[in-house]
């Protein structure tokens, strides 16, 4: 924890140069002129022109900005339809027919700024502060080992009590949690964190980089520089671009998985879709790499804040399937978010559009996986879930949909990040990877936590699985198949935690 008082820690946070050393003639790649013009020209709705795009997102490759708009003005129904059943068909080739798992833990709700979205925001006196010793930071993710959770997003406020040195050690302090499997007692553990913490310097995001993280989250929130000045009126958060450069400075400090997103309702969602392709391609341009995942947090309503209920760019379920398909049909190598804070009904409805990972059995109080009750949760919360189904839910609604739950780490712990991943994604090749693992790890999943009606499901769906992968060319070719079966017959037998 910083010695500093909190106006001595703010006034060092950011570093000036670390900002200017990406700008170009000064400016940064969010230009809100440009956007508004591409917006406002690319109407064309010539069929065989929007077919041309979405045969470009089928081979894997990123869209223009003039490409994007020019989807995001389309009001052709039937064009529309074609548009999801490809970002479905892109969703199954780069990522095949799973869906990626993980569990937020807050570890702090303290802030230094005064996002007029948040209930954690530093003028919301009704909301109770805490933050989590080491010892209840390993408690949470005990707690969410027992849920079958093997992926975590550890999320913090921005103040002097949680900095870097605090960052670290709670990810340590997740990674050495250790809780014995319900039904076969074998030990388990979280085996990757991601952070959502606020932007850090080069030198602190290095400190996280040799403690183990997995993904580096930061929300640009708004692209809009003028909406963003009014939802973040003071503090640290009030410069735009010591955020929006965040994820470039951790490209610099060797953590090459990151992830970008916007808070879906704070401003018109075609300009933050253009937002977000701008960031995607500057990073894409600079690092040869793109970001992991996007995510699309819908504002809900928070604690004291009123923009959260009445602000007038609160989105439409109908926008947000649109918007989740152009993401998938924009930048289609990319990981796709879609969080708890959707309701279980808008969760299911976009299966289709191609999102390829969500959270489960999730608490957003600060200590809310191992006591406290729902009444004190509410009161350290920082918006309100709107699906609070339990993993073993979402596990059985997706194998209804023929969906496999997977809780592989695979990738980041062979290496399988950065360049490397971004060139299988965009060849098609680490979904095929991923199948395997994803079989193995609901294999553990159902063995070990599903209740009876999951696991009779879920082990259909593997029969199934085992079928096709058995008849597809690439895992004989490879010498994948046995190795897969090998491993297969293992899991089966109790061994835990091996991957190819
Ligand atoms: N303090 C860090 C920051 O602001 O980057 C990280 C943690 S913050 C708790 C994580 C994210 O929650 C924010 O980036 C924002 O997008 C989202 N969020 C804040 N208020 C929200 C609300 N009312 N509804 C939905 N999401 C919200
Ligand atoms: Fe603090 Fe993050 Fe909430 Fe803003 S969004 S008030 S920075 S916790």
């Amino acid at each position: 924890m910083s010695t500093l008082n909190a106006k001595e820690w703010m006034d060092q946070v950011i570093k000036q140069d670390e900002i200017d050393k990406y700008l170009i003639d000064g400016k940064d790649f969010i230009d809100d002129t440009k956007i508004k013009e591409k917006l406002n020209v690319n109407r064309c709705s010539d069929r065989e022109y929007i077919r041309s795009i979405i045969k470009k997102s089928l081979s894997i490759t990123t869209l223009t900005p003039d490409e994007t708009a020019t989807l995001l003005n389309l009001e052709d129904e039937e064009m529309w339809k074609e548009l999801h059943a490809a970002a479905y068909e892109i969703k199954r080739r780069v990522y095949d027919n799973r869906i990626v798992f993980f569990a937020p833990l807050y570890c702090s709700n303290l802030c230094v700024n005064s996002c007029r979205y948040c209930g954690f925001r530093k003028d919301n006196e009704d909301e109770v502060r805490r933050i989590l010793s080491m010892e209840e930071v390993e408690k949470e993710a005990e707690g969410i080992l027992d849920s079958g959770n093997k992926r975590v997003i550890a999320v913090f406020g921005e103040h002097p009590t949680s900095d870097i040195d605090y960052i670290c050690d709670s990810l340590k302090a997740i990674y050495k949690a250790k809780k014995p499997a319900p039904r076969s007692g074998k030990e388990s553990y979280i085996r990757r964190v991601n952070v959502n913490a606020a932007p850090l310097s080069t030198d602190d995001l290095k400190k996280l980089m040799d403690v183990g993280i997995g993904t580096y989250q930061v929300f640009q929130e708004t692209y809009n520089k003028e909406m963003y000045k009014y939802m973040h009126p003071a503090g640290i958060k009030s410069d735009y671009r010591w955020r929006l450069y965040a994820l470039h400075r951790a490209m610099d400090a060797g953590i090459d998985d990151v992830a970008i997103g916007a808070l879906f309702g704070l401003y018109d969602w075609k300009y933050e879709m253009m937002g977000l392709l701008y960031h995607a391609i500057d990073l894409e341009n600079r690092y040869g790499i793109g970001p992991h995942t996007i995510s699309v947090p819908r504002l809900n309503v928070a604690a004291g804040s009123s923009v959260s209920s009445d602000s007038e760019y609160l989105m439409s379920d109908e926008d947000f399937k649109k918007l989740v398909t152009i993401i998938r049909l924009s930048v289609p190598y990319t990981g796709l978010i879609v969080t708890a804070r959707e309701t279980p009904e808008v969760r299911e409805s976009l299966i289709g559009s191609g999102y390829t990972q969500m959270d489960a059995s999730s608490k957003i109080g600060i200590g809310a996986y191992s006591k406290h009750s729902d009444a004190q949760e509410k009161e350290e919360q920082q918006f309100l879930l709107g699906d609070t189904r339990t993993l073993d839910e979402c596990v059985y609604s997706l194998a209804q949909n023929g969906i496999i739950t997977s809780f592989c780490t695979a990738g980041y712990r062979c290496g399988r990040t950065g360049d490397k991943i971004m060139g299988l994604l965009k060849n098609c090749v680490e979904g095929k990877f991923c199948k395997l693992n994803a079989v193995l790890t609901y294999k553990e999943y159902l063995d070990d936590y599903a209740s009876d009606k999951t696991r009779e499901l879920g082990e259909k769906l593997i029969e199934k699985e085992m079928k096709a992968i058995r008849e597809m060319p690439f895992y004989k070719e490879k010498n994948l198949l046995t190795t897969f079966e090998q491993y297969y017959e293992r899991i089966s037998q109790g061994e835990s935690d091996i991957y190819i």
